[in-house]
């Protein structure tokens, strides 16, 4: 990845990097998700990536959840045929709690791509420093309106029935 040798890179700078090479900025953005989904959550845009991740994570858990999908960004992982006809629906107001869970379950899957993303994860994981500090992610405008509906899905999500 020619990450620059000596010192430990943050997880902003390892997405500085990720984004050069791509020439595709990559933006972190913690939030509140579904309890039905996964904790992380790529979605590409026309000229972004970012990468949603649970807030209510503890912080290493939640750093591991952030390096799996930035192993997704880095293998180039084709979501987007799936995401972005089902992303855009999964978005809207009105919600089907089967299409949230089968969108965000795919994250589950035991595919090649989940295992290359979590080798990839956990390797840039050993490079990078520890989480010391909480840090705040700022989310850029393009995104706001996309976390705020991501977090508006987890209070609807109807709890399983008996
Ligand atoms: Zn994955």
């Amino acid at each position: 990845m020619g990450l620059p040798p000596g010192g430990k890179p943050t997880l902003g700078e390892l997405c500085a990097h990720v984004g050069a090479l791509r020439r595709r900025e990559v933006h972190i953005v913690t939030l509140t998700l579904p309890s039905a989904g996964p904790h992380g959550l790529w979605v590409a845009t026309e000229t972004r990536d970012y990468v949603f991740a649970e807030e209510r994570l503890v912080p290493v858990h939640q750093q591991q959840v952030i390096l799996h999908e930035i192993g997704h960004v880095v293998c180039d992982h084709d979501t987007s045929p799936v995401l972005s006809a089902d992303a855009s629906r999964l978005l809207m107001p009105s919600l089907d709690p089967a299409l949230v869970r089968r969108v965000m379950g795919r994250e589950h899957g035991d595919s090649e791509a989940e295992r290359e993303a979590e080798l990839v994860g956990s390797l840039i994981g050993g490079l990078i420093g520890t989480w010391n500090v909480q840090p705040t992610w700022s989310v850029p405008p393009e995104a706001r309106e996309i976390a705020e509906r991501l977090s508006s899905l987890e209070a609807p999500m109807p709890r399983d029935r008996a």
